[in-house]
């Protein structure tokens, strides 16, 4: 037989869906006529934008003809592709960044779990806790986590606790790492961080020589004026992060599949020895080998996403979520719960009542307004007293999710 990679074994089991499952499954035996709204779904329900739609159907026709086919195109993205996005997603905020910086990819998720790969398997890591997992479980199958403990904590990671009581900023590092995984807008406590924490980042990973993987998943969603949308926004961001960027949760392209990953020329990394290695040099031999970039059909639609009426039809889409995320934190302020966040980010994060973990909470949401959403402590064990709604839903859904909460819900 042969030999596995023993690292895999080292994941917790993925225990959070499959427990909602359960419970939910156990509820509706005993409740058949109840009505479950979910509102702890993190893919989006509103369709693609009409533009993409257009665009996808121009592309398919172009693939038909033996003088617009195309094969294999090149690995890190269509320069068509790349232009639009240094154009409209940095320029217009006065950020430069070169097309052989950026590489268009089939997904946040495939490219937030992949750049581990091109850092040394015996170096340190920092993520946020609470956390999106992909971050945390692709170290781990990489041999980088070291060990979870009966807590199910990994004894190699630095967890940067995110909790209310520092308004979810994560701390510094309180010692060496190589890489700090970042998420803002964050999933799941829906925090940003402003222009002094972010910059205050940037300095200590310029100081300390580090790398900052900076997930910007849900920059669209941002509102505040004076919050940054990509870290270059930054001064010196370009010598120590990588930024992600998807199309998922903007245009709808969770089924679609389409993101892309800034790796500066500047970022380096070092060898053995000491000395700097390009990190875009990597990247691309990386992707080059192991991938065969994203479907030309998407990219022209994703490439229509930067078209007048794709932009106003994806500010519509974003408008549409950040209205959903309105209703839930009105009216669960109003049913006397705390809510942080879905203010620049289209998560909720709700703290549970006293006495009530996260998973009473869960039982208590779905057996009184049959409402299922997510316990914060599935995200890791700083989200233990919280819970995260979102507002992907459909509007008469949520509404009516918020209005059982309201009248239902015995606090
Ligand atoms: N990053 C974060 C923080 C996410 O929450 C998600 C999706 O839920 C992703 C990345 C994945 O994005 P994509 O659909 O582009 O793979």
């Amino acid at each position: 037989m042969a030999r596995v990679n023993d690292h895999y074994l080292k994941l917790t089991a993925s225990y959070l869906f499959t427990e909602i499952a359960r419970r939910v499954r156990a509820f509706q035996e005993t409740r058949p006529k109840a009505k479950i709204i979910r509102l702890g779904i993190g893919d989006v329900t509103q369709p693609l934008p009409p533009a993409v739609i257009q665009a996808l159907h121009a592309a398919v026709d172009e693939m038909g003809r033996p003088e617009t086919f195309r094969g294999y195109g090149p690995e890190p993205g269509y320069e068509f592709l790349q232009t639009l996005i240094a154009k409209h997603d940095y320029g217009e905020r006065g950020v430069t960044v070169g097309l052989e910086e950026i590489f268009v990819s089939d997904g946040a998720k495939s490219d937030t779990g992949n750049i581990q790969e091109i850092f040394a398997a015996d170096g340190a890591i920092a993520l946020t806790d609470p956390v999106y997992p992909v971050y945390m479980d692709s170290n781990v199958m990489a041999g980088r986590a070291g060990t979870a403990g009966a807590d199910g904590r990994y004894d190699r990671v630095v967890y940067l606790p995110c909790v209310a009581e520092n308004g979810f900023e994560p701390p510094l590092p309180d010692r060496p790492v190589d890489l700090v995984y970042l998420c803002f807008p964050n999933n799941p406590t829906g925090a940003v961080l402003g222009r002094p924490a972010l910059r205050r980042w940037v300095d200590w990973a310029r100081r300390h020589g580090a790398v900052l993987l900076y997930d910007a998943a849900y920059e669209a969603y941002i509102r505040e004026p004076d919050v940054p949308h990509s870290i270059y926004e930054i001064e010196g961001a370009r010598e120590v992060a990588i930024e992600f960027r998807s199309f998922s949760k903007t245009a709808g392209f969770t089924g679609t599949r389409c993101a892309f990953t800034v790796v500066p020329k500047d970022v380096q990394g070092r060898d053995a020895a000491g000395a700097p290695v390009s990190l875009n040099a990597l990247w691309l031999r990386r992707q080059s080998t192991k991938f065969n970039g994203v479907p030309y059909l998407i990219q022209r639609a994703a490439a229509a996403v930067y078209t007048d009426e794709g932009r106003r039809q994806v500010r519509a889409i974003v408008d549409y979520y950040m209205d959903n995320a309105r209703v839930i934190r009105e009216g669960l302020e109003a049913a006397g719960l705390t809510v942080y966040g879905g203010r620049n980010a289209p998560y909720l994060w709700v703290k549970t009542p006293p006495g009530l973990s996260s998973w009473d909470f869960f039982d208590k949401l779905l057996g009184e307004a049959h409402v299922v959403g997510t316990p914060g402590s599935g995200f890791g064990p700083s989200g233990e007293g919280y819970f995260r709604l979102t507002a992907f839903g459909r509007r008469e859904q949520t509404a009516e999710a918020v209005e059982r909460i309201k009248t239902r819900l015995r606090l």
